[in-house]
């Protein structure tokens, strides 16, 4: 991965903050821990993890029906090359982003928008491989004024535009864009649309960039991604949930299972509670990563990648006590789950479950992932 070292994490440094302001890793004058990800790595690392700890994978299959019984999933039915399976489950955690799995179960959701953010846009997104990114960033460092020019004119000729970000080497260039709203990431048409227009963009890019961009020369088509971006469709309606209106306070819940920056440096850090991973009404699902129950303003930030990292390991771990204790997600023990999360290094705040804390710190804390 490409990012700033440790050290430099929180530096006001003007060199570095200039430095790593073009690299995506600096914010509002400070260098952030923001590194670029090399995507195959991680696809190759994240799997070894898993494996390692014995875990079943299974590849190729689409979670398709949810089995519920008495308001409560019991299991999932998948589609794949071997027709359809179901396989049962004491607990199931809803991780595909669009809420299928708890929509079609019946738990509430909304899908309301904030139309002034990105959240609703989605796009393919693709790498030009060939570039000299260090050139690029010469060029719209040191020529403000040619540089806007060029924007500009890429916009009257493309009409949706985008201008590249840095990846994780210098000779490949990463376009999150043009993003486009207007679609649902239910429809699946409109995802054919959004994915034909993507592709266009991407050759018309690729044609305008290597006739103007410095850099960009020798660019070639590398990859579009392999799945398109979609940044929301539903959002679980929660026991509880990150709101708006908790930016200000900054305090933290009892069942806080993770810690999130708000918006912008001006709010403190608020709290990810553990019921905004459980629904009001349905029994053995939990959802995480970006349809976990918010408002439309916090979905904004909750649909980071290190949010939905966040409410990933918390429900893991929290579907793990479940299974455990025999009891259904909603009534675990609090306490062991923020215990568990802390024995794992997971950031709480003292006051959110100040008991587990100071369990935390005793030698014998149990590791609620072993179950
Ligand atoms: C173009 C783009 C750029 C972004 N850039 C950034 C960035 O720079 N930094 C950042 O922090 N965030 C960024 N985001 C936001 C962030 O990447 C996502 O919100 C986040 O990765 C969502 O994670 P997730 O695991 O909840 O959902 P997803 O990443 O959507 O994962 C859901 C997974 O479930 C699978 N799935 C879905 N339905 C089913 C089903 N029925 N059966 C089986 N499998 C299923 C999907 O194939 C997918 O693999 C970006 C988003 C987009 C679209």
């Amino acid at each position: 991965m490409a990012g700033p070292k440790r050290e430099d994490w929180g530096s006001g440094d003007a060199a570095k903050v200039a430095h790593w302001s073009q690299r995506t890793a600096a914010y509002h004058g400070t260098v952030t821990w923001s590194p670029t990800i090399d995507p195959e790595r991680l696809k190759l690392l994240s799997q070894e993890i898993v494996l390692e700890r014995k875990v079943k994978l299974i590849y190729h299959s689409w979670a398709a029906i949810p089995i519920v019984q008495d308001g409560a999933v019991k299991g999932i039915v998948f589609e794949s090359k071997e027709g359809r399976m179901a396989i049962m489950a004491d607990v199931v955690v809803d991780a595909t982003g669009d809420g299928d799995l708890f929509a079609r179960a019946g738990a509430a959701f909304v899908n309301d928008i904030e139309e002034a953010d990105v959240h609703h846009c989605m796009n393919t997104s693709w790498l030009f491989g060939g570039v000299d990114m260090n050139r690029w960033i010469e060029f719209k460092a040191g020529q403000p004024e040619q540089f806007t020019e060029f924007m500009a004119r890429g916009r009257e000729q493309l009409g949706l535009f985008e201008r590249p970000f840095v990846s994780w080497r210098n000779d490949i260039a990463l376009f999150m864009g043009p993003r486009q709203s207007g679609y649902s990431a239910l429809d699946v048409d409109d995802l054919t649309e959004v994915e034909v227009r993507s592709h266009r963009a991407m050759a018309a890019h690729l044609d305008y960039f290597r006739a103007h961009a410095p850099g960009f020369k020798d660019a070639f088509l590398m990859l579009s991604a392999p799945q398109i971006g979609v940044r929301h469709a539903r959002r679980l309606s929660g026991v509880s949930s990150v709101l708006r209106s908790q930016w200000p306070l900054g305090v933290p819940l009892a069942d806080e299972v993770g810690v999130t920056p708000a918006v912008s440096p001006k709010f403190p850090n608020i709290s990810i509670p553990y019921g905004a991973l459980v629904p009001q009404q349905l029994d053995g699902l939990l959802a995480c990563g970006r349809h976990i129950s918010c408002d439309r303003n916090s979905h904004g930030f909750m649909r980071e990648i290190p949010q939905c990292w966040t409410t990933g390991q918390a429900a893991g771990v929290a579907a793990a006590l479940a299974v455990e204790g025999r009891v259904a997600p909603r009534a675990i023990d609090i306490g062991a789950l923020q215990s568990a999360l802390l024995s794992q290094g997971v950031y709480l705040r003292p006051g959110a479950g100040t008991d587990a804390l100071a369990k935390a710190q005793q030698p014998e804390t149990k590791d609620a992932t072993a179950a």
